[in-house]
C-alpha cells in the first residue's frame, strides 16, 4: 500500500512538472471525466452500451420506431445530464487555463460540464457535439434540450420541427454512429494536436474513432502523452507517463501543484 500511495504521488509531481514544462497542453476528455459528476460512462460495468443498444443515424432518419428508441433513450440521458453538476476535475481545468496553461481542451464529452465549470468556449473543442442543444435536421434551428424533453414528457415521442412551413426531424444536436464527425472542430483539434508538446487523456477508452486519433498524432508529432484513465487503453504502450486513477483525485492535485511550482499557490 505505501508503495502504491507512494508511486501515485510521483506520478502527479511528475505531472505537474510536466505541466510546467510545456508550452502548448492539450487536454482530451472523454466519459470518464464525468462518471464522478453521476453521469454513467459507456464502457463500465453501468455503461449505458450494456443497457441499451444504439442508434445509427440511418435509422433514425429512415425508421420511425429506431426515432422512438433514440428519443428514449436520450429522455433517459437527459435526466442524468440535466441534473448533473462540475466535479474537481472539470474545476481544475477552469484553473489551469486560469493560469495560462491550456492550449485547448478536447472532448468527447457531450454533457457540457466543462463549460458550466467555467471552461472558456474558445477553448473547449466539442468533438461529439453537445445534448444540451436539439436541431432540426432539416432548417438547422436549434433548442435547448429542456425545452424540447418538456415536449417528449407530455407525450410527442418523437418532436418535429415548429418553424412555420418546415416540420423536420428534430434530433440532439450529437453525432450519431453512422454521422459524419464536425469538420471544423476535427479539423480545429486535429491542428492543436499536431503543435501540441504536452498531450493529456483524461477518462477516455481511447477505442472511439476518430477521436482516438487525436493523442497518437500528438505523440507522433513529438508531445510528451500524459493518460490518465481507470482502465487500460490501446495507447498505454506509448504513454510517457500512465496515472491509473480516478481524474477526480489526479487532476486538482497536479494542477494544484503546478499552481505553486508557477508561483500562485
Ligand atoms: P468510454 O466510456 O469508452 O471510456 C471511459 C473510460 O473512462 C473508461 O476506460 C473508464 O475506465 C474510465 N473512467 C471512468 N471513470 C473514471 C474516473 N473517475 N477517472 C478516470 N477514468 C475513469 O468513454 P469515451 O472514450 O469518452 O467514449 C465514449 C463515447 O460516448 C464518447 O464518444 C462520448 O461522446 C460518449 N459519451 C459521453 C458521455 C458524457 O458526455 N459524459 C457519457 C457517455 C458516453
Ligand atoms: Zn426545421
Amino acid at each position: 500500500m505505501a508503495d502504491e500511495a507512494d508511486s501515485w504521488e510521483k506520478k502527479v509531481e511528475s505531472l505537474a512538472r510536466l505541466l510546467a514544462a510545456a508550452e502548448r497542453t492539450v487536454v482530451f476528455t472523454g466519459a470518464g471525466m464525468s462518471t464522478e459528476s453521476g453521469i454513467p460512462d459507456f464502457r463500465g460495468p453501468d455503461g449505458l452500451w450494456t443497457r441499451f443498444k444504439p442508434v445509427y443515424y440511418q435509422e433514425f432518419v429512415s425508421d420511425p420506431e429506431a426515432r422512438k428508441r433514440y428519443w428514449t433513450l436520450k429522455r433517459q440521458e437527459w435526466r442524468d445530464y440535466s441534473g448533473a453538476e462540475p466535479n474537481a476535475a472539470h474545476r481544475a481545468l477552469v484553473e489551469l487555463e486560469r493560469l495560462g496553461r491550456l492550449s485547448a481542451l478536447i472532448t468527447q464529452n457531450i454533457d457540457g460540464l466543462h463549460q458550466i465549470a467555467g471552461s472558456s468556449p474558445e477553448k473547449v473543442i466539442e468533438l461529439h457535439g453537445t445534448a444540451r442543444k436539439v436541431g432540426c435536421l432539416d432548417c438547422g434551428r436549434l433548442w435547448e434540450t429542456g425545452e424540447i424533453m418538456k415536449r417528449v414528457d407530455a407525450g410527442e415521442e418523437t418532436p418535429l420541427c415548429t418553424e412555420p412551413g418546415c416540420g423536420g426531424l428534430l434530433k440532439p444536436a450529437v453525432i450519431s454512429f453512422g454521422q459524419a464527425m464536425p469538420v471544423a472542430e476535427t479539423e480545429r483539434a486535429a491542428a492543436k494536436s499536431a503543435r501540441a508538446d504536452l498531450f493529456i487523456v483524461v477518462g477516455s477508452s481511447l477505442v472511439v474513432q476518430p477521436a482516438a486519433q487525436m493523442p497518437l498524432m500528438a505523440k507522433q508529432a513529438g508531445a510528451k502523452l500524459v493518460i490518465v484513465n481507470l482502465s487500460e487503453t490501446p495507447l498505454d504502450g506509448m504513454a510517457d507517463l500512465l496515472i491509473p486513477a480516478k481524474a477526480g483525485e489526479v487532476v486538482p492535485e497536479a494542477v494544484g501543484r503546478l499552481g505553486k511550482i508557477l508561483g500562485d499557490g
